[in-house]
């Protein structure tokens, strides 16, 4: 398998990084993508690859920088459908984000009911299997911790793992300022790979759980501001990437910080 993190950009899309959006590819060429940042279309093109190989889509959350290109994406599998040999299967964390993204294919004159569509909403435990992955979700908090309460659509994100052969991967969605949300599953069960963000919480507080976490590999994606290596902007964190490493050094594994359009072999 190999991993194409296409989007790695927090909140906003910034000098250096799209919003998140990552891309799995399986041998068998078909594709699975976690995140729908915008412009997750237009870099999944820019990978070479095509649409209508893209079997199956999963959104952490519905932040806008996590599921703002699914118009895009979805009006390219509406429109052409020609070579699609699979269904394209969305999943969404909430179920009334289903309606409301069908009413804006509807606005744009789309046809939001094409059969080519699955709408799924997602829930904690198995969400997902075919011949190539099987894909599971446990809800995290996120920004739970702002008072917001559980009922609010705003209020959580789904981390994903799943396992294709004998490769398992731990893939975050945006987590609470404390990094208190960070599931036990990764102190618990051995994976291959964790990608997870690296904006909303200080490595004084995901240290420990790192350090416990049994990953052969960590990769930092949705990357915040003060991890930027950008030379002309208000942060001013030339070294930021080298600072965000440094808080890794005893980490009992390799840790490197995705880039867009980087690929991660497996
Ligand atoms: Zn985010
Ligand atoms: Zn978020």
């Amino acid at each position: 398998m190999k991993i194409h993190t296409l989007g790695t950009g927090h909140g906003n899309s910034t000098f250096s990084r799209f919003n998140s959006s990552t891309l799995y590819e399986c041998e068998d060429g078909k594709l699975y993508l976690i995140d729908a940042g915008a412009p997750v279309e237009a870099l999944i093109r820019r990978k070479g690859f095509e649409i209508k190989n893209v079997r199956a889509a999963f959104v952490t959350h519905m932040h806008d920088d996590h599921a703002g290109g699914l118009t895009g994406l979805m009006k390219q599998i509406i429109k052409y459908p020609a070579g699609r040999e699979f269904p394209f299967t969305l999943h969404l964390p909430e179920a009334n984000a289903i309606p409301a993204l069908q009413g804006w294919f509807l606005a744009v004159h789309e046809n939001a009911h094409n059969p080519l569509l699955e709408y799924k909403a997602t829930d904690d435990g198995d969400v997902y299997e075919d011949e190539n992955i099987k894909v599971s979700a446990i809800r995290t908090a996120h920004l739970r911790t702002k008072g917001r309460t559980e009922g609010d659509p705003c209020s959580f994100a789904y981390v994903l793992y799943f396992k294709r052969e004998n490769l398992t991967v731990l893939h975050t969605g945006d987590l609470c300022r404390d990094f208190s949300d960070f599931p036990k599953i990764a102190m618990e069960q051995h994976f291959d790979v964790c990608l997870c963000e690296a904006t909303h919480y200080k490595p004084e507080d995901s240290t420990a759980y790192f350090m416990k976490s049994k990953f052969d590999r960590l990769i930092f994606i949705h990357i915040g501001d003060r991890w930027h290596n950008l030379v002309r902007d208000r942060w001013n964190v030339e070294r930021g990437e080298a600072a965000l490493l440094e808080t890794c050094k005893d980490f009992p594994y390799p840790v490197a910080i995705a880039h867009d359009g980087d690929t991660f072999w497996f």
